[in-house]
């Protein structure tokens, strides 16, 4: 636990102080109940109620820092739903990680490549951190329809059916003609 919070607060620490939650180290059926027998891909932890819950057989650091960035995120965030919520935390374990000299895993590849095309069209890391951990207007929804090629509305449909392409060629940059 030590060691994770070290890891997120050296590479986040400026947009939120991370506090020591409660742990829960136990096995895939207990976790898989926790889930509501929400199994879409392998569990290696997950937070609930601002507690963490690890996978005892198949988790690494990266998990504990994934999960607890969880129990950090602002409930503003929440709303844009669970692959948004997934991307932004995978981006930020793995900044995490890499800051702190360690490999991450990269668990969520797609939503991880949604948040990487919305950060390459021009939308801040600061923003990115400050909505995530601080909460506040979605600057995010705002930000795409003013700036990229399809609109929040669209971007956000392709995200939520895991249109994965269509949703980072939404994300380009408008093109201005002068
Ligand atoms: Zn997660």
């Amino acid at each position: 636990m030590c060691s994770s919070l070290r890891l997120l607060q050296a590479a986040h620490g400026a947009f939120q102080v991370f506090t020591a939650k409660e742990l829960h180290v136990i096995d895939e059926t207990a976790l898989a109940a926790l889930r509501n027998g929400e199994t879409e891909r392998a569990l290696e932890g997950l937070a609930r109620d601002g507690k963490a819950y690890i996978n005892r057989d198949g988790a690494s650091l990266d998990t504990l820092v994934h999960e607890l960035l969880h129990c950090h995120a602002h409930e503003d965030f929440h709303q844009l739903g669970k692959r948004w919520i997934e991307g932004a935390t995978e981006f930020f374990t793995i900044e995490a990680m890499e800051k702190g000299g360690l490999t991450p895993t990269h668990s969520y590849p797609e939503e991880e490549g949604v948040l990487r095309a919305l950060l390459a069209s021009g939308y801040s890391l600061e923003s990115l951190k400050i909505f995530y951990f601080q909460g506040g207007d979605n600057t995010l929804s705002e930000w795409i329809d003013r700036h990229c090629y399809r609109s929040w509305k669209k971007v956000n449909e392709a995200v939520r059916h895991g249109d994965w392409p269509r949703a980072r060629y939404g994300l380009r940059r408008k093109t201005r003609f002068l």
